[in-house]
């Protein structure tokens, strides 16, 4: 059996539903916190496999058969873990880790990539201090770099001529070009980096990979990166994690900023854990890398629009990989700057204050929905609530999910529903339930699972204790079961009842359509939950 690293298989079981993997084969229905379906692996009529996609396994109550993704991907489909593994991995997008062993060639041209890089670095570092770097040092310095800093992070230049394609007549020409340092052209090779201010990328393991060069003359784009080599995928890299990694741990978060000379400047200046990614955009691999550390992040953008969009993005990312544990923060640089110029001009007290005021990733998503949507309109509130189910559906933890959709719901109730800011309406009062009901209510629990599953959240709504052991019910499952439901709906009809009164007790000054629906809303409700009991009392005569 082929080896896989623990880190990638957990991947797959976060990344990919257990419900949305089963059900390519086996058609599931919700019924509680499990959902049930035929079981694929022996001949019935009547479901009995359940999946709970909370714990990420599958158990079936008839043949016993049990597992997780994996497993079921392997038995479902007859083939071995490795290809199960492939499968998993092709749905969510991930690429396969390589485990076989490198040929002596590719160890040898991976040792001649880092030896030209190397190589190279140490010219362009000498260039920043020659003559001919003198406007790059000058620009590296205003930007408050001192020697140390240039030292450490091997800053360097690379000049307008081709000196890279000229110096290493030494190099076979097919490696040079490997490393993206060097392309050939119509008049033969020449240099990818020129007039630039360069910062050498690096590995994990402090190896540089790649380049990016900063432009000096004003030109744009502001950077330029290596393009994708053997050595060096963009996607997958982050500017000054090499650097990071060790904060990261002590401090247990990373800081993101949007700008290689920010992350720079926060790593020198108290913010070790500080990375940035290459180029503008963040992606999933980005925060794939950060998260095997750990799921604590502070994401730094600047304040105009484009920030905003950018922490639209980052968070939408981010939700994915959000765990109940995860603390997850929002900061904004405002005032047109940018971590690096607080930092120069107000300090890193200043700069301290704004990570510790971040926005929690809650926080931020409800104040974004409030900006983007018109929720003074029902068009609009709809359109809000779209979009923020559409963001809970992306949490992978189903508790922690309905968590914060009930969070949402209330913020919904109390900050778009203007009417119930009036302080005049009291919270409904549940009415107490007599002994006797909560006898038959917790005998019931206890004769048919079944129902305590299907109806779990009415049965935790009443908050009564169902500790303690009780008789058995002599009602059947269906006298129970209406009992349960007639209780059910006599208790919402309650519940609206009160609700009605509260409302006519207490009518806001600014009584408005709002509040008008509101009540013709409620009293509608009354009569279909009425019709419905009505319904049912009729069926046990
Ligand atoms: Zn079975």
């Amino acid at each position: 059996m082929a080896k896989f690293d623990n880190s990638f298989t957990d991947e797959l079981r976060q990344r990919l539903s257990l419900v949305d993997v089963i059900s390519r084969r086996v058609p599931l229905t919700k019924k509680g916190q499990n959902y049930w379906g035929c079981c694929p692996f022996h001949n019935e009529k009547t479901p009995s496999f359940s999946v709970n996609e909370e714990k990420g396994f599958y158990h079936c109550f008839g043949c016993g058969e049990h597992g997780d993704i994996i497993s079921f991907t392997m038995k479902s489909e007859n083939i071995d873990f490795k290809d199960a593994i492939k499968e998993l991995a092709d749905m969510a997008g991930l690429k396969m880790p390589e485990y076989k062993k490198k040929s002596a060639a590719q160890i040898e041209n991976e040792e001649n990539y880092i030896k030209i890089t190397e190589r190279a670095t140490q010219i362009y570092q000498d260039l920043l201090y020659s003559d001919i770097g003198q406007h790059a040092l000058l620009y590296i310095r205003n930007r408050g770099f001192d020697d140390e800093m240039i030292k450490k992070y091997r800053i360097g230049y690379a000049p307008k001529n081709n000196v890279i394609s000229s110096k290493f007549n030494d190099v076979k020409r097919d490696k040079l070009t490997s490393t993206g340092l060097v392309r050939i052209g119509d008049y033969g090779p020449y240099d990818f980096f020129r007039d630039k201010l360069m910062f050498p990328i690096f590995n994990a393991h402090g190896q540089i990979v790649a380049f990016s060069g900063r432009s000096l003359d004003g030109s744009e784009p502001k950077y330029i990166n290596t393009t994708d080599t053997e050595l060096f995928h963009k996607r997958q890299t982050i500017f000054g994690f090499n650097f990071a990694r060790d904060s990261i741990h002590r401090a247990n978060r990373s800081i993101v900023v949007e700008g290689q000379i920010d992350a720079i400047q926060m790593q020198v200046h108290g913010f070790g854990e500080t990375v940035a990614p290459l180029g503008t955009a963040l992606t999933e691999d980005h925060i794939a890398i950060l998260c095997k550390s750990n799921r604590n992040i502070t994401f730094c953008f600047d304040g105009d629009n484009a920030g905003q969009k950018a922490a639209i993005r980052a968070c939408t990312l981010f939700l994915p990989f959000l765990r109940d544990t995860s603390d997850v923060r929002f900061a904004f640089v405002t005032g047109g700057k940018d971590p690096d110029e607080i930092l120069k001009n107000s300090g890193e007290s200043a700069m301290r204050k704004i990570i510790d005021n971040a926005t929690p990733l809650i926080d931020f998503l409800w104040e974004s929905v409030n900006k983007n949507y018109l929720v003074n309109t029902p068009g609009g509130r709809a359109q809000a609530e779209k979009y923020l189910k559409d963001c809970t559906s992306k949490i992978t933890d189903k508790i922690f999910q309905n968590e914060i959709e009930q969070e949402f719901n209330q913020r919904k109730f109390n900050q778009w529903h203007k009417w119930k800011q009036q302080k005049h309406i009291k919270t409904v009062e549940v009415p107490d339930i007599d002994t006797m009901t909560i006898n038959l209510i917790k005998s019931i629990v206890q004769t048919y699972p079944e129902l305590a599953e299907k109806y779990t959240d009415f049965f935790v709504s009443l908050n009564i204790s169902f500790d303690g052991d009780v008789q058995k019910t002599e009602l059947s499952l269906k006298e129970a079961e209406k009992f349960v439901v007639s209780f059910k709906l006599q208790r919402y009809i309650k519940f609206l009842n009160d609700e009605k009164l509260q409302l006519l007790s207490n009518i806001p000054e600014n009584a408005g359509d709002d509040y008008r629906n509101k009540l013709k809303e409620i009293d509608e409700n009354i009569i279909k939950a009425n019709e419905k009991l009505e319904l049912l009392l009729d069926m046990n005569k």
